[in-house]
C-alpha cells in the first residue's frame, strides 16, 4: 500500500473518529467496567437469590417431610400400643374398653381407630358408626395379615363418609401369634395438609405427598384440589412421578425435560415405614422469573445510567470543547479575511481556553501593527517612487498622478488648469563642456528655483524626465502661466550658471505654456500635448523663450516668443 493510501486511510479514520465520537468512546470506555462490576454483582445476587429461595425451600421441604414423618410415627406407636393391650387382655376377644384410652386427643390426624375381628368387620371402634364395617377387601389389610407387620394403604376414600383417608393396620399376632385380631388406624389426609401450608404460595414449586400408586395424600392449602388425583394422570409430571415412586432409593434428585418444554428439577424423599413420598417439583424458569425481572429492572437502570453519562459526556463536550473550538475557528477565519479586531478573549470560553484566547489575540495584535507598519512602508515606497533624487521634487511618475488628480479636480469645479514644460537649452553642450556630475548640479540647482515658483503660485512642479521639468498650476488661466513661465524663464537666466557654449554665456530654459478648461471632451494627455508643442515653438524660436500654444492651434499661429 503507497504511503498517499495510508495517509488516505487514516484521515477517513480521523473523520469518522471525530472529537465527538472520542469524547463518547472516552464516556464508555469510563464507564465499561463500573458497568461490567456492576453487571458481575446483579449476576451474581441473582444466583443468591435463587440459591437462597432454593434453600429457603429445602428447609421447609425438610420440615414438612419430618413433621409428616412424626405423625406417621405416632400412628405407628399408637397401633402398637393398642395391639400390647389387646395382646395383654385376650388374644381372640377384642378388648373394646381401652381403645378410647389408647388414642390421645393430642393427635389429630388419626381418625379413628377399630380393632377387627378374624372375619374382617370391625368389632370395635372409636367412632360407632365405623362399627362391623366389613375390610376384607381392603388391600392393605390384607397385606397386614400377611406380613403380620405395620402397613399403611394407599389413597382410599372412607366406607364410612367417603371422606379421602390413609389407612394404618397392625395385626395383634405381631405380639401374640396366635391372635387374628388387627388393630386400625384412619388418618386424616386433611391433617396431612395442614402440616404443609409453610409451602404454599411459592411460584414454580410444588410440594406434594404422594402414595405409592402416585395418588396426592397431602398437598398444600392452595393446592389442596390436588388431593385424591393421580400425578401420573399429568402428562408433563407422569414419567418423573413414576421415576421417583418406583425408585427403591430413600431420597433422590433428578432434572426431567417435561412434555410441555418446561425444565424441573424433582426432589423426592419416602416417609419411613410407608410407601408414600414427599415429592419436591421446582419449574426453574418460574422460580427464577420473579429475580430475573427485579435483575431485568436493575440492568434497565443500569443503562439509563449510561445512557445519561453518555449524553451528559457529548453535551459538556459540545459546551466545553466542541463550542469554543468552534468560536475560535470563526475568529481564525476573520483573522484570515483581514478583520483584525475580532477578540477571542471576548467570546465567553472556558478557563482552559483562556492562554490560546489570550495568544489568538496576541497574534492578532502584532499582525494588525505588522499591517500598520507595513502601508507605512508602502506609503513610503510609494512616496520614494514618486520622487526625483536629483532635483528633491516630483518624478514623472508623481507628476502623472498629480495632473490626473488636478484635472479631475478641475473638471468637478469648473476651474481653469495650466502647464508649463520647461526645458534647458543645450544641455548636451554643458555636460560635454563641464562634465556629467557638473550637470547634474545644474539640474539640482534648477528644480530648487522651480520648486521656489511653485511654493510661491500654488503650483506643482516636477522632473519630467532628462534635463525637462514641468509646472503644474491649478486655477491659473493661461495668461497667467505666461507669466509664471516668463518668471521661470528669468529666474533660471538670473541662477548665472556658467554656459560658455551657449549664447547667452549662461543656462537658460525654454517654457512651452498650455491653458485648458478639463472636460468631458478632453483628457490630461491634450494638455501635455500642447505644452510640449508650445516648447517645441519656444525651442524654435530661438530658446531663452516662453511660448504658448493654446490646445487646438496649430504651432505657427500661437507662437509667443517673449525673448529670443
Ligand atoms: P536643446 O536646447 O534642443 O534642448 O538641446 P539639448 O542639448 O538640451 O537637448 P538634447 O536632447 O540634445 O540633449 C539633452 C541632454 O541632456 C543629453 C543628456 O546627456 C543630458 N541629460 C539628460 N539627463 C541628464 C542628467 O540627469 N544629468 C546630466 N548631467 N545630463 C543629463
Ligand atoms: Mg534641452
Ligand atoms: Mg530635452
Amino acid at each position: 500500500m503507497s504511503g498517499f493510501d495510508i495517509k488516505r486511510k487514516s484521515a477517513g479514520l480521523d473523520k469518522l473518529f471525530g472529537i465527538r465520537a472520542r469524547l463518547a468512546l472516552l464516556a464508555l470506555i469510563l464507564v465499561a467496567p463500573l458497568m461490567l462490576e456492576r453487571a458481575r454483582s446483579l449476576e451474581e445476587t441473582r444466583n443468591k437469590q435463587i440459591a437462597h429461595a432454593y434453600s429457603e425451600f429445602t428447609r421447609l421441604a425438610q420440615q414438612s417431610a419430618d413433621s409428616q414423618r412424626e405423625a406417621v410415627a405416632s400412628v405407628e406407636t399408637v397401633l402398637k400400643s393398642a395391639a400390647h393391650i389387646q395382646a395383654a387382655t385376650s388374644a381372640f376377644e377384642p378388648n373394646c374398653n381401652t381403645l378410647t384410652a389408647s388414642l390421645p386427643v393430642r393427635l389429630p390426624w388419626i381418625r379413628s381407630l377399630s380393632i377387627v375381628g378374624n372375619d374382617g368387620r370391625i368389632k370395635c371402634a372409636t367412632l360407632d358408626t365405623l362399627l362391623n364395617l366389613d375390610l376384607n377387601d381392603r388391600d392393605y389389610f390384607k397385606r397386614a395379615r400377611l406380613a403380620r407387620d405395620l402397613v399403611f394403604s394407599d389413597f382410599l376414600h372412607s366406607k364410612y363418609d367417603n371422606e379421602p383417608i390413609v389407612m394404618a393396620a397392625y395385626p395383634v399376632a405381631a405380639v401374640t401369634p396366635e391372635s387374628d385380631l388387627l388393630v386400625v388406624a384412619a388418618i386424616n389426609l386433611d391433617w396431612m395438609s395442614k402440616i404443609m401450608n409453610d409451602l404454599s404460595g411459592r411460584r414454580g414449586i410444588l410440594a406434594i405427598l404422594v402414595d405409592s400408586t402416585g395418588t396426592v395424600l397431602a398437598a398444600p392449602a392452595d393446592m389442596t384440589r390436588m388431593v385424591g388425583r393421580s400425578l401420573t394422570g399429568v402428562p408433563a409430571l407422569a414419567g418423573a412421578v413414576t421415576r421417583a415412586i418406583n425408585s427403591d432409593q430413600e431420597t433422590g434428585l433428578f432434572s426431567f425435560p417435561s412434555t410441555d418444554g418446561v425444565k424441573r428439577t424433582l426432589s423426592f424423599s419416602r416417609i419411613p415405614g410407608t410407601e408414600s413420598r414427599l415429592l419436591l417439583i421446582v419449574d426453574e424458569a418460574k422460580v427464577a422469573a420473579g429475580i430475573n425481572r427485579e435483575i431485568r429492572n436493575a440492568y434497565l437502570l443500569l443503562c439509563l445510567v449510561c445512557a445519561f453519562v453518555l449524553v451528559g459526556a457529548l453535551v459538556a463536550a459540545e459546551k466545553l470543547i466542541i463550542q469554543p473550538i468552534h468560536k475560535l475557528v470563526t475568529i481564525a477565519r476573520r483573522f484570515g479575511e483581514g478583520d483584525l479586531s475580532a477578540r477571542a478573549a471576548d467570546s465567553r470560553l472556558p478557563a482552559e481556553f483562556a492562554p490560546l484566547a489570550r495568544a489568538f489575540d496576541a497574534m492578532a495584535s502584532q499582525l494588525s501593527e505588522r499591517e500598520r507598519d507595513l502601508i507605512a512602508s508602502n506609503d513610503r515606497l510609494t512616496v520614494i517612487a514618486s520622487i526625483d533624487m536629483l532635483s528633491g521634487l516630483a518624478n514623472r511618475r508623481g507628476f502623472q498622478s498629480r495632473l490626473d488628480f488636478e484635472w479631475m479636480k478641475a473638471q468637478q469645479c469648473g476651474g481653469e488648469l495650466s502647464l508649463l514644460m520647461i526645458d534647458v537649452d543645450h544641455f548636451k553642450l554643458f555636460n560635454d563642456t563641464y562634465g556629467h556630475p557638473e550637470g547634474d548640479a545644474c539640474l539640482s540647482r534648477i528644480g530648487e528655483a522651480l520648486a521656489g515658483i511653485a511654493a510661491a503660485t500654488s503650483g506643482f512642479a516636477a522632473r519630467y524626465g532628462g534635463e525637462e521639468f514641468s509646472l503644474l498650476l491649478p486655477n491659473t488661466t493661461t495668461g497667467r502661466a505666461l507669466e509664471i513661465g516668463e518668471m521661470a524663464r528669468v529666474t533660471v537666466q538670473e541662477l548665472a550658471i556658467p554656459h560658455v557654449t551657449s549664447s547667452h554665456m549662461a543656462v537658460t530654459v525654454s517654457v512651452g505654456v498650455a491653458g485648458v478648461k478639463p472636460c468631458e471632451a478632453l483628457n490630461p494627455s491634450d494638455l501635455l500635448e500642447a505644452a510640449d508643442a508650445s516648447l517645441y515653438v519656444a525651442k524654435r524660436n530661438g530658446r531663452n523663450a516662453v511660448a504658448e500654444h493654446g490646445l487646438g492651434r496649430t504651432a505657427e499661429n500661437g507662437a509667443v516668443a517673449l525673448a529670443s
